[in-house]
């Protein structure tokens, strides 16, 4: 007979982990107005389905305007707020938000400064998966930058670029760069959709 082990284990998952601008929302250069938050196309149907199928959807994005003095980390909070109202009333939802507020050369302190957040460095998808015992090399990384791609990589996960927001000049870069994305999709949608039929196949 085999004993049940002693402490119960914590069984992690994988998770999806978007990008917000130019991913989830239209990028405009440094977001400052709560109005100019703007949903792409199919954005909230994308994440709804994630969210049906029980998948954590996590948005881990980079806003060094904030170490620029462009904006205010209360204002990220509050447009974070504003965003997951505007998925709600759609039937979606994003199960967490993380961002880095740093930058290694703009700005002053505490904000200046060389950080282990500021994608591509993996350390807000540290902090998520210890926060909400995620399996990292089980989880996707959706953007629209190589950076993007290469977070999901660096931690053995999978990375796909959209071609919305930056998406179309990042791919021209593929060619000379190492990073490779899994997949390129179209938006937000489809990387949806080829994840959650990559996942299928898996499984
Ligand atoms: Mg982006
Ligand atoms: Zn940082």
């Amino acid at each position: 007979m085999t004993r049940p082990p002693l402490k119960p284990t914590i069984k992690t998952q994988g998770a999806v982990f978007l990008d917000r601008d130019g991913t989830i929302i239209k990028e405009v250069n440094y977001l400052n107005r709560i109005q100019d938050v703007e949903l792409l196309p199919q954005a909230a149907e994308a994440i709804a389905k994630l969210n049906q199928q029980q998948i954590p959807v996590i948005l881990v994005s980079n806003q060094s305007g904030i170490a620029r003095g462009k904006f205010s980390e209360n204002f990220v909070a509050k447009t974070h707020r504003h965003l997951q109202e505007m998925l709600n009333r759609q039937g979606a939802h994003l199960d967490d938000f993380f961002f880095c507020p740093h930058h290694p050369e703009s700005g002053k302190a505490p904000y200046k400064k060389v950080c282990a957040c500021r994608k591509p460095a993996p350390g807000l998808l540290y902090e998520a998966a210890a926060r909400h015992h995620l399996g990292l090399s089980e989880s996707y990384v959706i953007g629209d930058k190589l950076i993007d791609v290469e977070l999901a990589l660096r931690v053995g996960g999978k990375g796909l670029l959209v071609e919305t927001g930056h998406g179309k000049s990042e791919k021209e870069k593929i060619a000379k760069s190492e990073i490779k994305p899994t997949f390129i999709a179209t938006d937000l949608y489809a990387a949806v959709n080829w994840i959650l039929a990559h996942r299928k196949r898996e499984t």
